[in-house]
């Protein structure tokens, strides 16, 4: 058993030697299309999304974005203000902020999807059940979670 110590990469249960930045190569580029998927969901995010010619799917998944733009439109005004504001604490706004972009990223994917006549993967599906559940949750005037908020008392509206 005279084998040479390597590191391992630092995902969980993956057994591959570690590259830079402690990941293997496998993960590092899975990290990268993360990161770029994330970075272009932020972008449109915040401007829109530029679709030329959106096909009739498109244009409804265009519409849902619209939706969750205006949801972080409120993320980012709480976290601008460091005040929670309309339905939105703002000890859950840096969530909600990751929220709005998990989503965001699948809408924008599915959108490239049916425009080249292609399904939307199902992973959408998930995702906006738990983000929309999350924010209805809090619209409710509960914890993002359902449980009902700690009374604070001096926030009294
Ligand atoms: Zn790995």
């Amino acid at each position: 058993m005279a084998r040479r110590k390597i590191t391992r990469c630092g995902k969980f249960r993956c057994e591959k030697p570690a590259e830079a930045g402690g990941l293997c190569g496998e993960h590092l580029e899975e990290d990268r299309i993360q990161q770029a998927r994330r970075e272009r969901a932020l972008q449109a995010l915040h401007r829109w999304p530029e679709v030329e010619n959106p096909c009739p799917e498109a244009k409804e998944f265009l519409s849902e974005f619209r939706e969750l733009q205006k949801r972080w439109h409120l993320v980012c005004d709480v976290q601008i203000e460091q005040r929670s504001r309309e339905y939105l604490p703002l000890e859950e706004a840096r969530y909600a902020s990751d929220w709005c972009i998990s989503l965001g990223a699948d809408l924008l994917e599915a959108i490239d999807a049916v425009q080249s006549g292609k399904r939307p993967s199902s992973g959408l599906e998930y995702t906006r059940g738990w983000v929309n559940e999350r924010f209805a949750n809090l619209e409710r005037g509960l914890m993002s979670n359902g449980v009902p908020r700690p009374t604070a008392g001096a926030d009294s509206r």
